[in-house]
């Protein structure tokens, strides 16, 4: 189904796009430097309110709408991402410089995404209903009749990062796993991409229309960070943040949400320097194969991914050297990339020219600038003991570089890499003849300090599926409980109830004596599709 949506800068509230006279955003290739029309509105207090109260209002409506419905809407909003064709493609290119390949791979990505959750929506698992069946004759208490199940939260702030229009954006990770619970959602746009965020909303409202859901379930407000932004996790109908960006944006809105009078859960997740640890025989048998494969997933996309590896740590000596300048050879050779904006761009520039100045850090490839946006990979090294004193070379450089960290000997790799922050991912390349020992050692140290650990590969690529986590413990995010992709996600936006004594008719459905929903439930400690008697 083909179907267009002509862009109005404006904000979607309650199902009507609402025009705000506050200039805010006036999109620019990032390529040109020239507009791309139109210029988006700055949302005021009243467009806040007014998006935030249609939510609470459209909660309450969703209260009794039956689980396999939520599924429906996620389906539907596939159809209609799909539908927008080449229209969407071209927004991104236009307003991103992403390629036109990585972006229709995102967007497949998303609709798998949307498919994925829709059929946990729709089985109802996520419910997790657990019936205890009351034993009135215990001694020496009676026990009551206990009935638990998961509920949405509520009103779910969406904050998406620039470098994922689709995925992780308006209607991205956080929105489809928001609603598939029944909660409703104040999306806001990133100043990135706004037409991005504006289609894929119009996406969205035309399929809460086409299931005939209420219209107030999913809002989008355009506007920044500081003002908008915080506007909405300020509202008292705001009941949790879904956060995905960097990590002074992440730990900005969760300490807002803390300061609240009524504190939120905020699900920030953020940037990571995803390590690698190299061990001396995976080096010296497959040197090349893995420089050749570390370059791809450091410059990919112009590095600019949460899970680009940004620290690699080896032991000293001649494999070592070898090894760096196989990488560096490969990182001379990728073509420089444009990055994602002016302020990215700019950032980036900063942080490597700090990392080449840092003292005791070496430039092994120094890359270029041949355009106000376009950068070639950069490659530094420096030593363990240096490494381990000065924190600033322990954060994410978001772009195409990575730091080698040259360790004196095992031990000396093994205390190092103890010293690393919370992290997305970890890896660990190991060689025929290093020892179990080894591997085991090493990985049990990362294991500690990220949601993923990997074995001789790269972290770049994450799959959406049932055992994936992308999450791990601060600053990788706000809550190391949780993760914002896979099916685990819908864990972040839903809280357990417990129903002690209700007769059935008080009951929502997925507890009730009969099991009308035709759920898998825990009774009295087996799961059981059956009916209970009382
Ligand atoms: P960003 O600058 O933090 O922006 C993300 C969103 O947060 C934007 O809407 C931004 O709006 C808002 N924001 C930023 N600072 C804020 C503040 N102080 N108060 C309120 N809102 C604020 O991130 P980005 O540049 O778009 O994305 C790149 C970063 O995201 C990288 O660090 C990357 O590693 C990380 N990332 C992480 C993941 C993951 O899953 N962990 C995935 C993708 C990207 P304004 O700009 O208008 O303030």
């Amino acid at each position: 189904m083909t179907w267009t949506h002509a862009l109005t800068g404006a904000h979607l509230i309650n199902g009507e796009w609402v025009a705000s006279g506050v200039g805010f955003a006036q999109p620019c290739s990032p390529e040109t430097g020239e507009p791309v029309p139109p210029a988006f509105g700055e949302a005021g207090a009243a467009e806040v309110e007014a998006a935030s109260v249609a939510a609470s209002v459209a909660f309450e409506e969703a209260r009794d709408i039956p689980h396999h419905r939520w599924a429906d809407l996620l389906e539907a909003v596939a159809v209609r991402l799909l539908g927008l064709g080449d229209a969407l493609i071209d927004r991104a290119m236009a307003e991103t410089a992403l390629i036109e390949a990585r972006l229709v791979g995102e967007l497949a990505r998303t609709v798998t995404q949307l498919r994925l959750y829709a059929r946990i929506a729709r089985s109802g698992a996520w419910l997790e209903a657990v019936i205890d069946s009351a034993e009135p004759d215990r001694r020496p208490t009676p026990r009551p009749d206990l009935r638990r199940i998961f509920r949405p939260i509520g009103p779910v702030a969406v904050f998406g990062a620039g470098n994922f229009p689709f995925a992780y954006g308006v209607c991205g990770g956080d929105t489809a796993s928001a609603l598939a619970c029944g909660n409703p959602v104040v999306a806001k746009g990133h100043p990135g991409h706004p037409g991005v965020d504006e289609l894929c909303a119009a996406a969205v409202l035309q399929a809460l229309g086409d299931t005939g859901l209420p219209a107030g379930m999913f809002g989008l407000v355009q506007g920044s960070g500081t003002t908008v932004g915080a506007a909405v996790v300020e509202h008292p109908a705001c009941e949790a943040v879904g956060f995905t960006g960097s990590l002074a944006g992440g730990r900005a809105l969760f300490d807002r949400a803390a300061a609240r009078p009524r504190p939120i859960p905020v699900f920030a997740e953020m940037g990571s320097v995803n390590p690698i640890v190299l061990l001396p025989a995976a080096v010296r048998e497959r040197l090349d194969a893995i420089a050749e494969g570390l370059c791809l997933s450091v410059t990919n996309g112009g590095g600019q991914f949460c899970t680009k590896p940004g620290l690699v740590f080896l032991v000293t000596g001649p494999d070592a050297d070898r090894f760096a300048e196989a990488l560096g050879r490969e990182m001379r050779r990728v073509a420089p990339t444009t990055l994602l904006s002016r302020s990215i761009s700019g950032n980036f520039l900063r942080r490597a020219e700090a990392l080449g100045s840092a003292v005791g850090v070496e430039t092994l490839e120094a890359g270029c600038r041949p355009g106000p946006c376009r950068h070639s990979a950069r490659l530094f090294a420096v030593s363990s003991a240096v490494w381990r004193t000065n924190a600033d070379l322990h954060a994410e450089a978001f772009g195409p570089c990575t730091l080698l960290v040259i360790c004196e000997d095992l031990g000396d790799l093994a205390a190092t890499i103890a010293c690393l922050d919370g992290q997305l991912t970890g890896a660990v390349f190991a060689g025929a003849a290093d020892t179990d020992a080894d591997v085991r050692r090493m990985a049990a140290i990362l294991e500690r300090r990220v949601g993923r650990l990997i074995l001789n590969g790269y972290p770049t690529g994450v799959e959406v599926c049932g055992a994936v986590v992308h999450g791990g413990p601060y600053p990788a995010t706000t809550a190391a409980n949780s993760t914002s992709v896979g099916t685990l996600a819908v864990r972040r936006f839903v809280r357990p109830v417990s129903y002690q004594n209700l007769p059935d008719a008080l009951l929502p459905p997925a507890l009730q004596d009969a099991n009308p929903l035709g759920l898998e439930r825990t009774v009295d400690g087996e799961a059981t599709r059956g009916a209970v008697a009382r």
